[in-house]
This record gives structure tokens, C-alpha cells and sequence, in this order.
């Protein structure tokens, strides 16, 4: 479904994407693991069009997407849920879920698709008339979720998603990960700093140092990889 040859990006001088290769198949959960400054948010950020590819292609479903502007790129089904969340504080919860149907016109399905992501978040739809700056992290998260899922995206892009949150919400928010993926069929590329968590509940997974994939494997054997259980799974 996606594919990254040797996509390399960054920050003026900085080259923070060194030249990564990686595929997402349809329907999978793939994460991508590493430490604080390897280069996963840039990644995510460059396949959303939001940084610029310097060198190499982004494509999906065969089609270069690298060359494109973000509003393409989530019109193509690509949608990210950024770390730090970004939801709107100042809006409702609804209006937070409005704005991520915004493109859409389709009432019926953005009805039936809101009534779906209130069944994975019922928090949400008790809250729906609460200013979202007032929800608690975790809700928060859930709501960043929620509205990317009311894009209806068929890939989606959730940067750390696990970040500051308690480990019992955390494991909350995992489950939902592997429900939505298997509900409704989304593609799921997830980065992560919780690996365990992230293996847990990906198929596969690569990992990111320095700009570069030193491993990759299935979430099984990244798991069982005794580098891996060093640097990331302190153990
Ligand atoms: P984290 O887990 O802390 O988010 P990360 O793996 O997502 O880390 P990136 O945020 O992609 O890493 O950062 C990769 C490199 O790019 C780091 O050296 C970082 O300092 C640098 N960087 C990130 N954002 C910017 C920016 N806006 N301007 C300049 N350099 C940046």
C-alpha cells in the first residue's frame, strides 16, 4: 500500500530521514520504533507532505505521493494524528469530530461513522459538549484518534500515541489501535517510543537510528531480538 525508497528529509542543515526503505501492506500494523531524535516523527511528517522529501519516492498503491501537497495526500485516504494531539481546545469535543469530516459530504456515513467512533470512545459522547481543552490527556488522545477515523482514512498515522499517559490508559488506547484496525479495516503505520506496547499489537515492525532502519523483522522476532530487548525493552 505504501512504500518509502530511500526517502531522505529534514530541517534546513539537518538531515533527520537518512535514506529509509519501508513498506506498509493493506491492512497491516506496522510500527516503527526508536529513541527520542531518531527520526519517527519526521518520517510520519514527511509521508503526510507536511516536511519535504529531499531524495527518494513515496508511494502508494503504486502512485508517487512525495511530489504532493498535504491536502492531496489526505484526500488519498492519509491521515495523522500528530504527537502532542493538537485538538482543538477551544472547540467541543463534536465540533473536534466535525472538523475532521470537514471534506466530507456524505451525512448518512458521517452520522454512522460518528456513532462508531462514540461506540469505541462512549467518554466522548458523554462529553461531547465539553470544550476540548478541558478533556484529560488520555480523552484527549481519544478524541485525536476520533477525528482522524472521521476523515475515514484507509491509512493511518498515529504519532506516539502513548505519550504522557498513564499505563492503564495507555493499554485502553492499544486495544482500540488493534479494534479500529480490525473493525474497519485501516492500515495502520504507528511510531513509537513504547515499544513493548507497540509490538504488541503490530504485525511488523522497523527499527530507527539516527535517521537510518538498522532492523526490521515481524513484531515476534523484534521482540525476541536481543538488541532490541536491550535498547528498547529494558530487559
Ligand atoms: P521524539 O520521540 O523525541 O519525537 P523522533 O524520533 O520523532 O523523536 P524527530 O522528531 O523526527 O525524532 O527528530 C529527528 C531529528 O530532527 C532530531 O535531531 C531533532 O532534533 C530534529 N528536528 C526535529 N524537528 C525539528 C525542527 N522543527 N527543526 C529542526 N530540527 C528538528
Amino acid at each position: 500500500m505504501l512504500k518509502l525508497e530511500n526517502v531522505q528529509s529534514g530541517y534546513g542543515n539537518i538531515l533527520a530521514v537518512k535514506g529509509i526503505s519501508l513498506e506498509v501492506n493493506k491492512g497491516e500494523i506496522i510500527t516503527l520504533i526508536g529513541a527520542n531524535g531518531a527520526g519517527k516523527s519526521t518520517t510520519l511528517l514527511t509521508i503526510s507532505g507536511i516536511v519535504s522529501c529531499r531524495a527518494g519516492r513515496i508511494l502508494l498503491h503504486d502512485e508517487e505521493i512525495h511530489t504532493l501537497g498535504t491536502d492531496e495526500i489526505v484526500k488519498r485516504g492519509i491521515c495523522q494524528v500528530p504527537e502532542g494531539r493538537h485538538i482543538f481546545p477551544e472547540l467541543t469535543v463534536q465540533e473536534n469530530l466535525d472538523m475532521g469530516a470537514f471534506m466530507r459530504n456524505d451525512t448518512k456515513q458521517i452520522k454512522a461513522d460518528l456513532d462508531y467512533v462514540f461506540s469505541l470512545f462512549p467518554i466522548l459522547e458523554e462529553r461531547k459538549n465539553q470544550d476540548g481543552g478541558t478533556l484529560s490527556g488520555g480523552e484527549q488522545q481519544m478524541l485525536a484518534v476520533s477525528r482522524a477515523l472521521m476523515a475515514q482514512p484507509k491509512l493511518l498515522l498515529l504519532d506516539e500515541p502513548s505519550m504522557g499517559l498513564a499505563p492503564l490508559i495507555i493499554k485502553q488506547i492499544f486495544e482500540i489501535i488493534r479494534k479500529i484496525n480490525e473493525e474497519s479495516n485501516t492500515t495502520i503505520f504507528l511510531v513509537e517510543q513504547n515499544a513493548n506496547q507497540a509490538l504488541q499489537i503490530a504485525d511488523r515492525g522497523y527499527v530507527i537510528e539516527n535517521g537510518k532502519i538498522t532492523i526490521t523483522g515481524s513484531a515476534e522476532s523484534l521482540l525476541n531480538n536481543q538488541d532490541v530487548q536491550k535498547a528498547y525493552l529494558g530487559l
